[in-house]
């Protein structure tokens, strides 16, 4: 799943293509699971992508966790999640259509209404969401509005206070979105790692030190991470279709059986609830 570093990277990506464009056509071929809106369009039976984003001017693009947050003209924002396999494609317009491309936006510049660009919203799993609401909805849906605080935003102190303050294992703490937004599997493996924290400690009985620590790992992480276009582990790549790159830097994630860097012993891959951890048995001590 794309964590912040890769959902950073599309963002990114985006903006150039999207900003001060407008959509023209839109087509879906997306099942109704994957597209949800504001019971207020239903009342209008307007309540499809293709009828609410025609017309519409893109205004700016942001990243909130690991959702991208497109702001319309008009007051309305497309709210994306990609979950575990979505993808954002700029193509060629004439590409045939591949069975997983499930939304086509064609987009016309502002200033020269010839200029067009062609995106699509690709994917394999299905379980990504595109979402339409009114901005003043859009903050009360679950999923947005219980959001923990950002990891490059939350302060050393604060991220200390926020990880002494609950008694639960540290890896699903790190995980859980209410909690801290952002980070999933790889980067939680990397930065227990690189703090030698066991995945099961808990998190009030962690020093301060330790967590202002962990929480310097995490910025570094996710900052090297956006800066190489994040993590392609099975699937990821950016809009123009390529990988990212930090994988190479993954010191644990992927790693079992493999000898640690710092003293030799073997990467172990342990089940944690119902995903797994990747450590170093020597180096991050079981509590
Ligand atoms: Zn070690």
């Amino acid at each position: 799943m794309p964590e912040l570093p890769e959902v950073e990277t599309i963002v990114r990506g985006l903006r150039p293509i999207l900003e001060n464009r407008t959509f023209a056509k839109v087509r879906s071929y997306a099942p109704p699971s994957m597209v949800v809106v504001s019971d207020t369009f239903k009342k209008h039976k307007k309540s499809k992508l293709e009828t609410l984003l025609p017309g519409r001017t893109v205004e700016s693009i942001s990243r909130r966790g690991k959702n991208l947050l497109i702001s319309l003209s008009g007051n309305l924002t497309l709210w994306v999640h990609l979950k575990m396999t979505g993808k954002f494609r700029i193509v060629e317009p004439s590409t045939p259509r591949h069975k997983h491309d499930l939304v086509l936006f064609d987009l016309v510049s502002n200033s020269s209404q010839s200029t067009q660009n062609h995106l699509r919203f690709n994917d394999y799993r299905r379980f990504g969401r595109l979402r339409v609401y009114p901005n003043d909805e859009l903050w009360l849906q679950p999923g947005l509005r219980d959001l923990g605080p950002e990891p490059l935003e939350i302060k050393a102190d604060d991220f200390a206070k926020l990880f002494r303050s609950r008694t639960r294992m540290i890896k699903p703490a790190l995980m859980d979105q209410s909690f801290i937004v952002g980070i999933g599997n790889i980067y939680a493996d990397e930065a227990l790692h690189l703090s030698r924290i066991h995945p099961t400690r808990v998190t009030s009985s962690v020093s301060p030190r330790k967590l202002v620590e962990l929480h310097g790992h995490i910025q570094n992480l996710l900052k090297k991470s956006i800066k190489m276009m994040g993590t392609t582990v099975i699937s990821f790549s950016g809009i123009y279709g390529l990988s990212g790159s930090f994988q190479k830097m993954l010191k644990v994630y992927g790693h079992e059986g493999e000898p640690c860097e710092h003293c030799g012993t073997k990467i172990v891959r342990e089940k944690l609830g119902a995903r797994s951890a990747h450590y170093c048995p020597h180096c991050q001590r079981r509590p």
